[in-house]
């Protein structure tokens, strides 16, 4: 879809939006307006982000590393060094994890190529289209040699998440699609696949995109970027002087900007930063310890 313009004939502004905020917005447009317009504290940290976290900053670290540094026992080293022990129930279940992540990681760069030079590590690349500038940070891109003897750009993603994924899950993924094309962009070239290397079970789900597929995840993040900014442009002009109003519990302007703003309370709000802020998604979700999602393994 080509960008309307406005009325005098200059382009219309660009949009800028990252996947997380797309994502946000398609999930709960209540927690959209606490995580980006109202900025409210979050609640305490989770484990797995922590460890996420960890595993992500020693693989960039690795990489970042000459390639002859880069060893199994590297990479041990550096999730150990860059290990955060918040949202661990205690001590020894963070030093469990640290552990068995520094092992998870070892075992993973074995399956990579020490001496490939990525084009990107923690890469932020953007995209001005379909009336959005997109933008967000990709794991690691890759140049790798293409079907007709060229070169050509790979997304890869690192999930430390329990369950395994599927190529459905590489196919389906809104920001992977994004980082497709915005890599293209600021990189200036070629890139249709997508990987993502999910490191507990050493496998990778991967997708190679068309044209189609990527016009498609484009399509509807248009879709959602102009839901969102809408809103937006409700809660500056309309609704952001009721917060003091809706604070105060006035019923006529916490309905006016949950009209805007709706709550989606489902059981999954146990995982959600500003449960304690919103009592639909209290009622609606149980209330969960902040290690809940390293599951059976937590007691070790
Ligand atoms: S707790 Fe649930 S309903 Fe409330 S803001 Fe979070 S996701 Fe939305």
């Amino acid at each position: 879809m080509t960008q309307p313009d406005t009325l005098d004939g200059m382009p219309k502004r660009l949009w800028s939006c990252t996947p997380t905020r797309l994502d946000t917005w398609l999930t709960c447009p209540r927690r959209y307006r606490f995580t980006y317009l109202e900025h409210r504290s979050k609640g305490a940290p989770w484990a797995h982000n922590s460890m996420g976290s960890a595993v992500h900053a020693a693989l960039r670290d690795w990489y970042v590393a000459p390639s002859a540094q880069r060893t199994p026992a590297y990479a041990t080293e550096l999730v150990e060094r860059q290990w955060l022990s918040d949202g661990f129930r205690d001590t020894a279940q963070s030093e469990a994890w640290r552990s068995r992540s520094a092992q998870m990681a070892a075992s993973y760069v074995v399956t990579q190529d020490a001496d490939e030079e990525p084009v990107g590590i923690e890469r932020t690349v953007s995209a001005a289209t379909h009336g959005m500038a997109l933008s967000g940070r990709v794991d690691r891109i890759d140049l790798r040699a293409s079907a007709d003897g060229g070169e050509e750009l790979v997304i890869v993603d690192y999930k430390t998440g329990r369950h395994p994924l599927t190529s459905d899950d590489a196919r389906s993924s809104l920001a992977l699609a994004i980082y497709v094309v915005s890599a293209r962009r600021t990189l200036r070239m070629r890139a249709r696949r997508v990987e993502l290397h999910h490191l507990p079970s050493a496998t990778v789900a991967a997708y190679e995109h068309t044209e189609e597929s990527l016009e498609r995840h484009l399509g509807r993040a248009e879709q959602i970027a102009q839901e969102a900014s809408a809103a937006e442009q409700r809660w500056r002009t309309d609704l952001e002087p009721l917060a003091t109003s809706v604070a105060d519990g006035d019923a006529e302007a916490i309905a006016a900007v949950d009209a805007v703003f709706p709550a989606v309370p489902s059981t999954g709000c146990s995982w959600c930063d500003y449960r304690r802020w919103c009592p639909a998604g209290q009622d609606a979700s149980q209330e969960i310890a902040s290690w809940t999602a390293l599951g059976a393994r937590e007691t070790d």
